[in-house]
Formats: C-alpha cells, sequence, structure tokens
C-alpha cells in the first residue's frame, strides 16, 4: 500500500486526498488537495468556479495526534470574492472557518473540556488553554441547536461570575429541557434586553413564567414592552434557598468567632469544619459530617435552630405543595424566624416577606429548587474551571457545551470506523 493511500485511511479527512507525507521532527506533515473545484465562502452558502486572483494561500491545521506523533495537515488554498463576505480564503470540509485546528480535534477537545480540567486537557493534547477555549467557541458556533429558542414557555434568568472583578455572564434557563438556552456578556436588563430581541415579539409574547434572582435589573427587561410583561415573575428557588443558608452561615461564623476566643480551644476544635456539615443537603452528609450535626444537636444552642429552620425552609421548596399550603407554611416560618433571636434570619424573615408573592408564584408554577438546583451546581462547576479562560465568549461556549442544547460527538462517533477491512 502506498503511504499516501495509507494517510487517507488513517486521516479520515472530508473532500481531501493526500498527496505527500513527510515525517518532521516529532511532526508528520501531510500535504492534501481539495477534491472540489469550486471554491466555497467560509462564512455562507456562496460558491463560485471563478478564483479572485492566482495568490496561493498556504494553510495548515492540526489533527488528532498519531500515537506520539503530532500531525498537521498542510493545504494550499485559494481565494475567492463572496459577494457578502469580500476576498476571502476557500472554505475546507474538514475544519471550522478560521481554525487552525480540525473539525476532529476541536470535537475532542470540547468535549475533554467539560469532564476534565484545564491543565489535564492542556496536557493530554499538547495545545494552549486558548486554543481549548477557542475550540468550544467554534463548536458552539456551529453546533449549538438552533431550533433552542423555539417552544419556551418556562424559562429562568441568572447571573453568573466568570473571572474575579465583577466580570459576569447572563445565562437563560428553559426550565421545561433543563437546559441553559442562552447566554451573554454582562448582568444589567440591557444584557436581557438582547435575548428579547433575538426572540422576537411573537416567541416572547408565548413564555408563561420567568423566574429570576431579587434585583430589579432583570425584572426590568421581562415586563418591558414588546418583551414578556405577560408573563408570571417568579423567584428563582435557587437564590431563595441561597438567601437562607448564607443567613445560616453568618450564624455559625459568630459562634466561631466566639468559641475561638475562648480560653479552652477544645470548643472551637470541636466547631472546626462545620460549615459543609451545616449547609450540604442531609442526603449529601459524609459519615463524619453526619456525626457533626448530631453532636450539634445535643447543645440545643443558636445553630441547631438555625439548622433546623434552613431545612424546614428548603422543604417547603421540594415541589409537593400547592400554593395555599406553601403560603402557610412560609408564613409559619417568617414567624418563627423573625422571634429566633437570630439577627441573620430575622433579617432573611423579612425579605422573604416582602417577596412573598414572587416566592409562591415560583411554587404555584412548578419551577421546582431540585433541577434548577442541579443545573446550577453543574454551571457553576463548569465556569469554575473556565476561570482560566481570556473571555467571557470562551467561558459561555463551556457552559453552552457543559449544559446547553448540544449534543457533542466524538470523532468516531460521527463517523465511525468501518467494521470490515477495506478492499
Ligand atoms: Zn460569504
Amino acid at each position: 500500500m502506498r503511504v499516501t493511500t495509507a494517510f487517507n485511511r488513517l486521516l479520515r479527512l472530508d473532500g481531501v486526498n493526500v498527496v505527500d507525507v513527510v515525517f518532521g521532527i516529532g511532526v508528520v506533515t501531510v500535504n492534501v488537495v481539495l477534491k472540489r473545484r469550486r471554491l466555497v465562502c467560509p462564512h455562507c452558502e456562496h460558491s463560485s468556479s471563478a478564483r479572485y486572483d492566482t495568490r496561493p494561500c498556504p494553510s495548515r491545521w492540526r489533527h488528532l495526534d498519531l500515537g506520539v506523533w503530532r500531525v498537521e495537515v498542510q493545504a494550499t488554498l485559494r481565494r475567492l470574492c463572496c459577494p457578502t463576505h469580500g476576498v476571502v480564503v476557500e472554505a475546507v470540509p474538514f475544519a471550522r472557518p478560521g481554525a487552525h485546528l480540525t473539525r476532529d480535534l476541536d470535537d475532542l477537545l470540547a468535549w475533554l473540556a467539560t469532564r476534565m480540567d484545564k491543565t489535564a486537557v492542556a496536557r493530554l493534547c499538547r495545545v494552549s488553554w486558548r486554543s481549548v477555549g477557542r475550540a468550544c467557541e467554534r463548536v458552539v458556533a456551529t453546533e449549538l441547536d438552533p431550533g433552542r429558542l423555539d417552544g419556551l414557555f418556562r424559562i429562568g434568568v441568572d447571573e453568573i461570575s466568570w473571572r474575579k472583578h465583577h466580570k459576569y455572564l447572563t445565562l437563560v434557563i428553559d426550565h421545561d429541557r433543563g437546559c441553559v438556552i442562552w447566554g451573554a456578556k454582562g448582568k444589567d436588563a440591557k444584557t436581557l434586553d438582547g435575548f428579547f430581541e433575538e426572540l422576537g415579539p411573537q416567541r416572547s409574547a408565548a413564555i408563561e413564567a420567568v423566574s429570576m434572582d431579587l434585583g430589579p435589573a432583570f425584572l426590568k427587561s421581562v415586563t418591558a414592552e414588546g418583551h414578556a410583561p405577560q408573563a408570571v415573575v417568579c423567584a428563582d428557588p435557587f437564590h431563595i434557598v441561597k438567601l437562607v443558608g448564607d443567613a445560616l452561615d453568618e450564624v455559625r461564623r459568630d459562634l466561631w468567632q466566639t468559641l475561638r476566643r475562648l480560653p479552652d480551644p477544645r470548643y472551637a476544635n470541636d466547631f472546626r469544619g462545620s460549615r459543609w456539615a451545616l449547609l450540604k443537603n442531609p442526603e449529601d452528609l459524609t459519615d463524619k459530617q453526619a456525626a457533626m450535626l448530631t453532636s450539634l444537636k445535643r447543645t440545643r444552642g443558636g445553630i441547631w435552630r438555625a439548622y433546623e429552620m434552613k431545612e424546614q425552609f428548603r422543604a417547603i421548596f421540594a415541589g409537593d405543595l400547592t400554593r395555599d399550603q406553601a403560603g402557610v407554611l412560609l408564613d409559619a416560618w417568617c414567624a418563627r424566624a423573625q422571634r429566633s433571636r437570630l439577627p441573620p434570619f430575622i433579617k432573611a424573615a423579612k425579605t422573604i416577606r416582602q417577596r412573598r408573592d414572587i416566592i409562591l408564584n415560583a411554587i404555584e408554577h412548578g419551577i421546582s429548587n431540585g433541577r434548577v438546583e442541579g443545573l446550577n451546581t453543574k454551571v457553576r462547576l463548569i465556569i469554575r474551571r473556565a476561570y482560566g479562560f481570556h473571555s467571557a465568549e470562551a467561558a459561555l461556549a463551556l457552559v453552552m457545551l457543559g449544559a446547553g442544547p448540544i449534543t457533542l460527538q466524538l470523532p468516531h462517533e460521527r463517523t465511525p470506523v468501518p467494521t470490515s477491512p477495506p478492499k
């Protein structure tokens, strides 16, 4: 078998023939030529048989490694004049526009980035983390489900910090499908206006419920003319439950400061590491954390009352109550919190009373906490991994890959390797 034939079968690049293979230092350079004669614009469907000029455009792409060898694909491309995009270098079927990596390598990097930490991806594939970010952006640009904004009824809006120093993304979640469907840089009313512009008046008018945090920015955008003023606004259960979780954490911190100042260090030592025991959901506790809770229970102090109130509050959002039932429990809870002599809980109860209506809206419209919390946890985990990304676009792309309407396929899943030997 000729070496070019062997490499045609090994690399399986769409639309090209291998014409030459050169072994360098650690790198195999594979020269290819396009099978098609027509030139295609990389940004649109436009194709032409006419070259713009005779200037050759040498191009290189990194492909999947072969064993320990790096593989680089090389081709000389032509230029064409697209009526929309002007003079451009022709598209190739095996790589996305503007990429220096082949589609197969893009897909592999995007898949790995949603499952592995960045050091591992960069070391395994011998690429920079920045290149991984770009690969994610390209995959999202071409593979995102175009129908993701259709048939939306119950959505959630949330902001998330993707980097230190107040850099935020606004994300829109489809509660029914349980995924992120839209995102953009920023966190004010204007950012969310961009979503409604993309959605258009007809699809916006079909939205029945929108869940959000307790701030005024998203509310302003949702209720604006032409957006979704008809939608019922619900408090995001995640934020409400977090409000109470934060109050519990404040009580814990106060107690910790008091114990630390005691002459006997035993009390402080026993209390060390209680944070997660208190804040985690009881079903996720480790044995050690469960034991710590039991010992806190025996003390019957303020911290235990605070813990009980957090759990009672969480139970209201378990998703099995009617609006009226939840209303009764919520009022009872607020009354108990206000009598608790724990300032953080008195404050939380006040906020909850003020937002009673939109909290009960969330319960009535079945925006239950479990699913939202699960998605939130997932998104926050992805974002934490993307903290080293260079741009909001790359961080957003990773969120879309990990929690959005994209089915990522690995190269061997998209075009399976033949099971019978080639003739
Ligand atoms: Zn074009």
